[in-house]
């Protein structure tokens, strides 16, 4: 299907709105009902997306991209309308095609292959659930509102949301289903099925269904009890001198200070421990080799747990994908690039694009300040971003006082740190892993990192959820000390909103090998490391939703106007003429009389009408990432190009909107696979990289978000001809051309 993005905007919502309701205007269709009441996990959130495919066909595709050591299967659901877009391949003819039986020759692309593209998922870190609660809403929102919202039914034509609600099956399974806190995968497949979260399970050792807390009295326990409300534990460090009476809190059946072992012969525990699971957010490639040697959790090599694998080899296969969100918990903030890496690495037009745009968009979300420094455009720095002054003062713009963030110390060995960035200095709820201060990564290996560094998205990981100011129905709360007054209010909050299921009254209890105590207290899902399922739940994932749609609608669009293809010289017997052409004279030698014969000049202006370029600012430099490219297709026995080439090299469209505080340099300072002055900071791998411009050529001319180009070409008989816009990330748009 020919796809123009100058008509798709009316087309694509009329289109919509007939397959969906029939042609009659209406409410949002919810075919697939969906509640946040409580948190789905890995078996709701499969159910879930199955019967949403099964239900709009049309707008949706499951994928699944790998399965879990425990053999369960990673699931991407795709949503774009399947009827809308276009693909190289659909307009391309392979040369060497084989037709032999049974040949495959090139796996075909899917048409939203040929859409710009943005990835959502959750569940990485299995106990940080409330990622994939935010994934399911999104896919809720936009499938029901596609065709009769006529921003998403354009977002859903023109683009396509890969939503992946669980990237680490085994453990989301075991902290939502099973009730054992989970952040990792599993280490190994079992030898026998996982024993389901059922009575029975060796954790479960009062045998009541769910693994909850045990509390008894030891002088050495490192808790007391709330004196406002004595079902509440506060910790008490134990060199803390205190007047009441310590108790120890553990997790029921876990392995504590004095738990008992699981029954000889039992299966193996679900949760798996922590130091022998992947921790899946430290497996992927970029700045995965930690200086002084290997980090617990991130695998035996960079793609080594099947999640990472999975993620790693879809992005691959789906290169157009330009933004990315993973979702974690909690906080209540958003990371930008990088963990690994100082802000002097990032270069200072993606960072104004991440702060200025999307920052200040998330700021404005969850209602905090928007800096000033952000608000008023920045003078532009002239100075080459390598310098180290223009670093420093590139980092003193954005709000961040690094210390002379020129300097390369961050390759010292230091333990990484996984205290927050100076934040207190920059804005609390936008902010980037990396420690500047002490010049420390947040880790390696982390996929934020790999998505922006090496596949060239715009990453982002948004910490989800802040108990303190996020809980709906409770009243705020100041900081970490207001913690007790926090569970209190939970408690009787759950008590009337959720049918008390977050937290069991303490009972007397005879623990196993420990003794007597109480046994209740919190379920682990429900702790504070989540959202509150309801309201609290609900808000949250509305808002972020919010965030995600603002970043669609970011993308590149491309177009293809005053596409033009004029006769200048025609004959009805000149097959086998030959055409010369010397400045403006064209030439033509007539051979043996056999046919229509013309020489046809094409022009056409293609640009992109999306807020954001096609790449990122490095983004078509990076291994596997390519330019955009415009084709100029017809009969290849038939056409012979006398002025430019089949395909010509647009450089990379930038996008509509000037990027705020950001002036690009100007053209004349970077001349074609210009060095130094306009080179960009040395990207991760410390190659100076340079900033490249497209020279202008007789066939292709224009900066920016515009492009004109031009061919001249010799045209046997009436073969038809079109245009193919393709751009890896933007988008690939198809216009006929009418000869005149
Ligand atoms: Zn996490």
């Amino acid at each position: 299907m020919k796809r123009s993005p100058v008509t798709w905007g009316g087309i694509g919502l009329l289109l919509g709105v007939c397959l969906v309701v029939g042609g009659a205007p209406a409410s949002p269709v919810q075919q697939v009902p969906i509640s946040f009441n409580d948190y789905h996990g890995y078996t709701g959130s499969v159910d879930y997306i199955k019967k949403v495919a099964a239900a709009y066909p049309d707008i949706t595709e499951v994928i699944e991209i790998g399965k879990s050591f425990r053999e369960r299967p990673i699931f991407v659901l795709v949503i774009s309308n399947m009827k809308t877009g276009t693909t190289i391949d659909r307009n391309v003819a392979l040369r060497n095609m084989r037709n032999e039986p049974n040949t495959q020759n090139v796996q075909p692309m899917k048409t939203y292959q040929g859409k710009p593209g943005i990835w959502i998922d959750g569940g990485t870190h299995g106990n940080e659930f409330t990622g994939t609660e935010v994934c399911l809403y999104t896919i809720d929102k936009l499938v029901s509102n596609y065709g009769t919202d006529p921003e998403i039914t354009r977002l859903i034509n023109d683009d396509v949301f890969y939503i992946c609600p669980v990237v680490n099956p085994d453990g989301v399974y075991n902290s939502v289903e099973a009730g054992i806190s989970q952040r990792q995968n599993s280490p190994a497949p079992d030898a026998a099925p996982p024993p389901q979260a059922a009575a029975g399970t060796p954790r479960d050792v009062n045998g009541d269904g769910v693994i909850s807390q045990f509390r008894y009295k030891d002088p050495k326990g490192r808790y007391v009890q709330y004196e406002a409300d004595p079902r509440v534990m506060v910790a008490v460090p134990a060199n803390e001198a205190t007047t009441k009476e310590r108790y120890s809190v553990i997790v029921e059946g876990q392995a504590g200070p004095g738990a008992a072992p699981a029954p000889a012969g039992a299966p193996a525990p679900q949760g798996a421990p922590a130091a022998r699971g992947i921790d899946v957010n430290r497996n992927f490639p970029e700045g995965w080799f930690r200086d002084d040697g290997f980090q617990g959790g991130s695998g035996s090599y960079p793609s080594s747990s099947p999640e990472a694998r999975a993620v790693l080899e879809f992005f691959t296969n789906h290169t157009n994908i330009l933004m990315v969100q993973s979702f974690h918990t909690s906080g209540g903030f958003t990371y930008r690039p990088y963990a690994r890496w100082p802000d002097s690495r990032l270069d200072p037009k993606d960072m104004s694009v991440f702060d200025r745009i999307m920052g200040r968009k998330y700021l404005e979300l969850i209602g905090e300040e928007i800096p000033e420094a952000w608000k008023a455009p920045a003078p532009a720095a002239k100075a080459s971003p390598d310098a180290p002054g223009a670093q420093a003062r590139g980092a003193a713009a954005q709000g961040v006082r690094g210390r002379g963030a020129a300097g390369t110390q961050e390759t010292q060995a230091r333990p990484a740190a996984r205290t927050a960035a100076p934040a207190a200095r920059g804005p609390q709820g936008w902010r980037h892993p990396y420690n500047e201060e002490q010049r420390t990564p947040y880790g390696y290996g982390i996929f934020l990192d790999w998505a922006y560094a090496e596949f060239g998205a715009y990453a982002l990981s948004t910490e989800l959820w802040n108990w303190q100011k996020d809980s709906k129905g409770l009243p705020g709360f100041a900081g970490e000390n207001d913690r007790p007054l926090w569970e209190s209010a939970y408690i009787k909050y759950q008590e009337t909103q959720l049918a008390g299921k977050a937290f069991l009254p303490w009972k007397s209890y005879a623990y196993p090998g420990i003794g007597d105590g109480e046994i209740g207290g919190w379920i682990a899902k429900y702790g504070s490391g989540n959202a509150i399922p309801g309201e609290s739940l609900a808000a949250l994932c509305s808002t972020h939703y919010q965030f995600e749609l603002f970043r669609a609608k970011l993308l590149p669009r491309l177009e293809i106007s005053d596409a033009r293809a004029v006769v200048l010289y025609t004959t009805d017997a000149a097959a086998s003429a030959r055409v010369e052409q010397q400045g403006d004279t064209f030439t033509v030698r007539r051979g043996k009389p056999a046919g229509k014969y013309r020489i046809i000049q094409v022009t056409a202006t293609v640009r992109n009408n999306g807020d954001l370029a096609t790449h990122v600012s490095r983004g078509a430099q990076l291994a596997g990432n390519r330019e955009d490219v415009i084709w100029l297709i017809g009969d290849r026995d038939r056409i012979r190009f006398l002025q430019g080439s089949p395909w010509a090299r647009l450089g990379v469209l930038e996008g509509a909107v000037a990027i705020p505080g950001y002036t690009p340099p100007a053209v004349s300072e970077t001349p074609a696979g210009g060095r130094g002055r306009g080179g960009a900071p040395p990207g991760p791998g410390g190659q100076p990289q340079a900033r490249r411009q497209i020279p202008e050529t007789p066939q292709v001319k224009g900066t920016g978000n515009t492009r004109e180009i031009s061919w001249l070409i010799s045209v046997e008989g009436d073969t038809p001809l079109k245009l193919v816009l393709t751009s890896q990330k933007g988008g690939t748009t198809v216009r006929d051309l009418k000869v005149n």
